[in-house]
């Protein structure tokens, strides 16, 4: 659970000063082939903050999300968590890898991602989903793991679910089963990429009361939506992707009610 110093006054969070800063993200390019889908993006994640990326179909988000936990490989740039920089080498083809296998998959088990599809293991019941990494992985004891399992289970509506296989459930309960299982691994920060986008519009609403709880906790979260309204209700920062660039950032006030940019302002447009 994150802690947070609250200020006297205790109506605001602690200035960013205070906070500990768990994801950072420093001239990040990344390019498939001749096609350059990141053009340098920085940008960093305190303890606490929502940031919502946004952005047209192929700007580059979900690339992004990916680069963060080492998915892809960026091109140049740097992804540290919480001030661990990812060693990255030449790939000897014009990229990078990482250099150090063990390092990336010790900074995975602090990032979590909840991905659109859901990719819960098909041959596995929720419980056997969200038990899996901490026990194999993490190396907790089994009946800790089945505990603790039971509680996010629960606390996402499933807990007389988890001896059911993903394929019986509906899309909206098997990405809460997704976000159960993301949480089981006590990550520092959560990636979400557009949990919702795959979902039959009746299911939207459970899965964004799930994501909307983990916001009032705190906790620290990265989150692709094409969801403008819970974007702009959740989130202590947008930002807007276009083209592989960061074309405009800010709190969700100045970015839905005052675009600046031109190009934001019709994406805006385009999605009312
Ligand atoms: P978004 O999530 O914003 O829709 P993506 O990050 O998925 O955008 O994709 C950005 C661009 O990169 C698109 O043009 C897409 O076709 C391309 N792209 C993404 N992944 C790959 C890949 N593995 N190989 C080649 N091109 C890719
Ligand atoms: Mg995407």
């Amino acid at each position: 659970m994150i802690q947070e110093d609250v200020p006297a006054s205790g109506t605001t969070a602690a200035p960013s000063a205070e906070r500990a800063e768990v994801v950072r993200v420093e001239n990040l390019h990344k390019s498939f082939g001749s096609l350059e889908v990141l053009k340098g993006i920085s940008f960093t994640a305190q303890e606490g903050d929502v940031i919502a990326i946004i952005g047209g179909s192929g700007s580059g988000k979900s690339t992004l999300l990916r680069c963060i936990n080492m998915l892809e490989h960026p091109t140049a740039g740097s992804v540290s968590v919480h001030g661990e920089t990812i060693a990255m080498k030449s790939d000897g083809d014009g990229g990078l890898v990482p250099a150090d296998r063990r390092q990336v998959q010790r900074i995975r088990t602090r990032l979590a991602m909840v991905f659109q599809s859901f990719n819960l293991w098909q041959h596995m019941t929720l419980l056997g989903n969200v038990i899996e990494v901490p026990v194999h992985v993490l190396g907790v004891p089994k009946g800790e793991a089945v505990e603790r399992a039971r509680a996010l289970l629960d606390r996402v509506g499933l807990s007389d679910k988890e001896d059911v296989y993903p394929a019986f459930l509906s899309g909206g309960q098997q990405q809460r089963a997704a976000i159960a299982r993301a949480l089981a691994i006590q990550p520092e920060v959560m990636l979400f990429d557009e949990p919702t986008s795959a979902l039959d519009p009746e299911l939207v609403g459970e899965v964004l009361s799930v994501i909307r709880d983990l916001a009032h906790e705190r906790r620290t979260m990265v989150l692709v939506t094409h969801e403008m309204s819970f974007a702009r209700e959740v989130a202590s920062h947008i930002i807007f992707l276009a083209d592989g660039e960061i074309e405009e950032e800010g709190q969700p006030e100045a970015i839905f009610d005052n675009p600046k940019s031109e190009r934001l302002q019709k994406f805006i447009g385009s999605i009312q």
